[in-house]
């Protein structure tokens, strides 16, 4: 079976189910745990294959009455096979995409969780540097910038969530004539972090628009 689910839907969906955890760890009455399930499969059922097996297994799994944090994980961890995996790339592809870095430092692709990557970031932490692959308009493209070693707390333009950001100054090439102008944005410093908190690609794109070189 073709895996249809793409990152942040699975990210919508883990989202949703671990709210639902919480809710029967902390609420005792009846008809509102019921509540709350019906609105967590009214939103989840859509993202999901419709008549699939693993479909109907997963949504049974989760009306249970005591669902605890370990059953829903294993739940989850059956949708993976059905999720679209960010494409692992070879450093040929890597430095494709990053043409004008000499020493591109790897993402360690032994610890990143692929499905759950709508986006793929990196921190180079010793030069001060992340890199961003993206999807924009049907191809990845490659962002580079200096990120702050500084984190605060704030939102983060790309997944909109309230968590450990630093500043990120995409280093963009302006014109033909090759002067560089730097444009800031406050992103996750994690960025595993920041696609498991992605529920809505709409904003990556618009943060994409404002950060991306631009083509003469
Ligand atoms: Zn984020």
């Amino acid at each position: 079976m073709q895996p249809t689910i793409t990152a942040y839907e699975y990210s919508t969906i883990t989202q949703q189910v671990n709210h639902l955890v919480s809710v029967n760890r902390s609420v005792n009455d009846r008809q509102v745990r019921a509540a709350i399930l019906a609105q967590t499969l009214d939103c989840i059922t859509p993202l999901l294959p419709s008549a699939a097996p693993a479909t109907e297994a997963f949504l049974t799994g989760l009306q249970v009455d005591w669902l605890t944090r370990a059953d829903a994980a294993q739940l989850l961890e059956t949708l993976v096979p059905m999720v679209v995996p960010f494409p692992q790339l070879t450093a040929k592809q890597l430095a494709k995409l990053f043409r004008k870095v000499k020493k591109l430092k790897q993402p360690t692709w032994a610890d990143l969780k692929r499905y759950e990557l709508t986006y793929l970031g990196w921190n180079d932490g010793g030069n001060q540097k992340k890199y961003l692959v993206a999807p924009y308009h049907d191809q990845l493209i490659g962002i580079q910038g200096e990120l702050s070693p500084k984190t605060v707390k704030g939102v983060c333009a790309i997944c909109q969530t309230i968590g450990n950001v630093a500043l990120f100054m995409a280093t963009t090439k302006a014109s033909g004539l090759g002067t560089y102008t730097k444009k800031g944005n406050y992103i996750c410093r994690d960025s595993n972090q920041c696609n498991r908190q992605l529920t809505d690609p709409q904003a990556l794109t618009d943060f994409l628009t404002v950060v991306q070189p631009k083509r003469h």
